[in-house]
């Protein structure tokens, strides 16, 4: 049975070009790179290279590149990471901002600094219907007490892209004392960064999202932002991040940022947003024809190119799951904690969606392996499915 992989934003398959950048490190080059001898020069190099590339890609200078363990690590480096140094300069952890969409990394990064002390408050700015941050109620909640204010560059239920350049303008001028942290990792495959997150101090992204390998990416701290190690030993990535380095994974994430057209002067990423948004607005289109109570969450105008998230009338989200599963479409509801269980969406409460509405949720996004069979696929199945459980349950349609 063909399978129509439509689960991008979970994790993208790993790209060729990746696959072929790393195999002589996968292979032969093993040596620990911070070691003296020719094999391990050898890895260094290899190791300052990619970061040289990801530096390029993400519009930053290579010594405010470090690497981590992926996308978590990353966003814990951020969120701790600056409140521990902020603590060790002799301060007062202040006050955290998050917005109310944020993913898990920095939702449970900002609850563990306020509940171990790091941060003496957690404020919540809101969002509208599309699951954009409300400046207008931002503002309201910064103040010279702010530390660090965290806000995503895309959101990974959804797929609404945030007004970074507008919050980056409101926390300087109210929040000046503030670092100010963007979690990418959604983003990264689909905006230019460099451009985007210029105003950031704080930048994180994860290589399995653009098409990488999984457990590696960076966290950006712009020269004299302060982050204080959360893993601690022999004093690797300039005493922010200790443990022998992934010289493999470091190659991948670079592979796969020039791969994604990050950089500079790369106009693959134009191209490859223009295919992909012309495919899911052929899904999206052809799905709210054919299916009746199917609303699209947000406008396609305020999110990623590849990213499509509706809600089904009547219908519960695991057995629609289940039956595209079935018939071959991989797809996702949204947020799935770490059993795969499904857990109420923060996301949709924050943006208003009535329970109900949520309980039929589904997420289907495109990426650099999705086809024109895939899209045919998932306009055959997603309405048979549906038709099926509603038969099944006409009460509740
Ligand atoms: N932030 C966002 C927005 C994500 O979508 C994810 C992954 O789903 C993460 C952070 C965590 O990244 P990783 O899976 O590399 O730990």
């Amino acid at each position: 049975m063909p399978v129509a992989y439509l689960d991008h934003a979970a994790s993208a398959p790993l790209r060729a070009e990746v696959v072929a950048a790393m195999a002589p490190f996968s292979a032969g080059l093993y040596a620990n790179p911070s070691g003296s001898h020719r094999l391990a020069r050898q890895a260094r190099q290899a190791l300052e290279e990619a970061r040289d590339e990801v530096a390029s890609s993400l519009g930053c200078r290579p010594g405010e590149v470090v690497f981590t363990s992926g996308g978590t690590e990353s966003v814990n480096l951020a969120v701790l990471g600056s409140l521990l140094a902020r603590r060790a300069a002799g301060r007062r952890g202040g006050v955290v901002v998050r917005s109310a969409v944020e993913h898990p990394a920095v939702v449970e990064s900002c609850a563990a600094a306020a509940s171990r002390g790091d941060a003496e408050e957690c404020r919540v700015a809101p969002v509208d219907a599309r699951g954009a941050v409300d400046l207008d109620a931002m503002a309201a909640l910064l103040g010279p007490e702010v530390s660090l204010v965290s806000v995503m560059a895309a959101n990974n239920e959804v797929g609404t892209i945030e007004p970074l350049h507008e919050i980056a303008q409101l926390v300087r001028r109210h929040a000046p004392e503030a670092v100010l942290h963007t979690d990418a990792v959604q983003a990264a495959a689909a905006l230019d960064l460099a451009e985007l997150a210029a105003g950031f101090d704080l930048v994180s992204v994860s290589a399995h999202k653009l098409g990488g390998p999984k457990g590696v990416g960076a966290l950006v701290v712009r020269e004299g932002v302060a982050v204080a190690p959360l893993l601690h030993g022999g004093g690797q990535e300039r005493e922010r991040r200790s443990g022998t380095n992934d010289v493999v994974g470091a190659v991948g994430l670079a592979a796969a940022l020039r791969a994604v057209g990050g950089s500079v002067g790369g106009s693959g990423r134009a191209e490859e947003s223009a295919r992909l948004r012309a495919s899911r607005d052929r899904l999206a289109d052809g799905l709210v024809d054919r299916v009746p109570g199917l609303t699209e969450t947000v406008p396609r105008s305020s999110t990623l190119p590849g990213h499509l998230h509706v809600t089904v009338e009547g219908v519960e989200r695991e057995e629609l799951l289940v039956l595209l599963d079935d018939a071959g479409v991989c797809a996702s509801a949204g947020a799935s904690c770490a059993s795969g269980a499904l857990e109420p969406s923060h996301v949709l409460a924050a943006m208003g969606v009535e329970p109900r509405r949520a309980a039929g949720a589904l997420r289907l996004t495109l990426g650099h392996t999705t086809t024109a069979e895939d899209v045919d696929r998932a306009l055959e199945v997603v309405p048979a499915a549906v038709a099926r459980l509603r038969k099944s349950d006409p009460v509740g349609a």
